[in-house]
């Protein structure tokens, strides 16, 4: 068993040779492998001896989902069908499934992958994961059952649901971490909560995979489990699953794998990289994968780099939470806004509800007027509406360069839903 899934390398340098031997083994392998890549490389003019340095990855031509789903069934397949062992498939909410397929060196390295999130949260194979997430086609349960084994901890594979099993479970196995989504992870806290568990039971970390969490979610499970800290493991069926990356136990980032695959920021307007420190769309490339490798996929997710380096000493460099995504962006007076942007800044502001939404206006005067609506916290006296307005403009004006305008409503006078709040209408034109 291997002691350590953590880079070869210990430096940045290190990293980038480790990335241009990986762009130019894949830009061969895909060109070589598959007639997509092939077509749309010769149509941008570039051979694969044309990678001489990181800087030529921008010669590429980009990838989207759009080209996954007009490849359906097998998009990107770069070798022959004898060298696949596994596929993996998104849950198609949008149109066709996302359908991956797997060697079995990528499936070797998305365990070595995944057993690294492990080490980077601390665990040990002393412990025992309880993995709460679902098994099926999608990668969440296989990703990290296959991470877990190869870590060398225990597995509980529970899947998700199942509040009576999973009580069951947490008493008589005491494990030592939970991983699952966020909304289950409450599920499971509140019921711990409920049967007064907490002293019966062993959780010391969470790891949360998949879905938007925000910091009051995660400290309610945190208390009411008594766990001593919780993660965030993106994923990304296309990039193999989850496990492609964790924050560390300092929290300052989500550090990602450097070593598996490089991560542009582009602006995905002009699809040039944005300045340091700014939200861009996360553009992935991978340096191993055989089946169906990433050349300058765009996931159309944001996030920003987090600047300088973690005090852990780990070469591996770090990105934000994801911010929401670039078809959800919208442009006003020149700047571009994510709705994901404004649900930060509201959310570092006490005195107001969760609920908000964001609305342009052309004025007469021809400029564009932004005006955001949010709701009074629940029980809050409409005397502080001035008062948290007023600081949430000035947010607003430092963070982003825009002005717009704060409107405080009644709590709960925004429509409510179970599925994806609307939160921006665009009502100039
Ligand atoms: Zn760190």
């Amino acid at each position: 068993m291997k002691q350590t899934f953590m880079p070869d390398t210990k430096t940045e340098e290190g990293l980038k040779t480790i990335q241009l031997e990986g762009l130019k083994w894949t830009v061969a392998h895909a060109y070589h492998g598959s007639d997509f890549y092939r077509r749309r490389f010769d149509e941008a003019g570039v051979k694969p001896e044309d990678i001489q340095s990181l800087d030529d990855l921008k010669r590429l031509p980009f990838v989207t989902a759009q080209d996954l789903q007009e490849q359906y069934p097998w998009p990107l397949r770069s070798v022959p069908f004898e060298k696949i062992v596994r596929l993996h498939a998104s849950s198609g909410t949008t149109g066709k499934r996302k359908v991956m397929i797997y060697t079995a060196q990528d499936v070797d390295d998305w365990a070595n992958m995944f057993a690294r999130c492990y080490e980077m949260a601390g665990l040990s194979r002393e412990d025992r994961i309880q993995i709460c997430v679902g098994y099926g086609v999608w990668t969440a349960g296989a990703g990290f059952q296959l991470g877990c084994e190869r870590f060398g901890a225990l597995a509980i594979p529970a899947g998700p649901g199942n509040l009576e099993m999973q009580m069951q479970f947490l008493e008589d196995f005491q494990p030592t971490v939970i991983c699952s989504t966020a909304s289950m992870g409450l599920l499971m806290a509140e019921e711990v909560d409920r049967r007064g568990l907490r002293d019966r039971i062993n959780v010391k970390k969470v790891i949360f995979g998949a879905e938007r969490s925000n910091d009051a979610m995660r400290n309610t499970i945190k208390k009411l489990l008594g766990a001593e800290q919780t993660f965030d493991i993106p994923g990304l069926t296309e990039l193999y699953g989850p496990g492609t990356g964790l924050d560390c136990e300092y929290h300052t980032g989500i550090h990602y794998w450097a070593d598996y695959y490089i991560m542009e920021l582009l602006d995905p307007e002009t699809l040039e990289p944005v300045a340091e420190g700014e939200v861009g769309e996360m553009v992935y490339t991978t340096l191993r994968k055989e089946g169906a490798p990433l050349i300058r996929y765009r996931s159309r997710d944001l996030t920003r780099r987090i600047p300088g380096s973690c005090p852990c000493g780990s070469p591996l460099p770090r990105h934000d939470r994801i911010l929401g995504r670039s078809d959800d962006m919208f442009i006003i007076r020149g700047v571009n806004i994510y709705p994901g942007h404004i649900d930060e800044i509201l959310s570092c502001q006490k005195g107001i509800g969760s609920e908000y939404q964001i609305h342009l206006n052309r004025g007469d005067d021809g400029k564009d007027y932004m005006t955001i609506r949010v709701e009074r916290a629940e029980g809050g006296s409409p005397e502080g509406d001035g008062k948290f307005a007023a600081a949430i403009e000035k947010n607003i004006r430092k963070d982003i360069l825009v002005s717009g305008a704060v409107e405080i409503v009644d709590y709960h006078s925004l429509p409510r839903t179970d599925r994806k709040s609307r939160r921006v209408f665009d009502n100039r034109d």
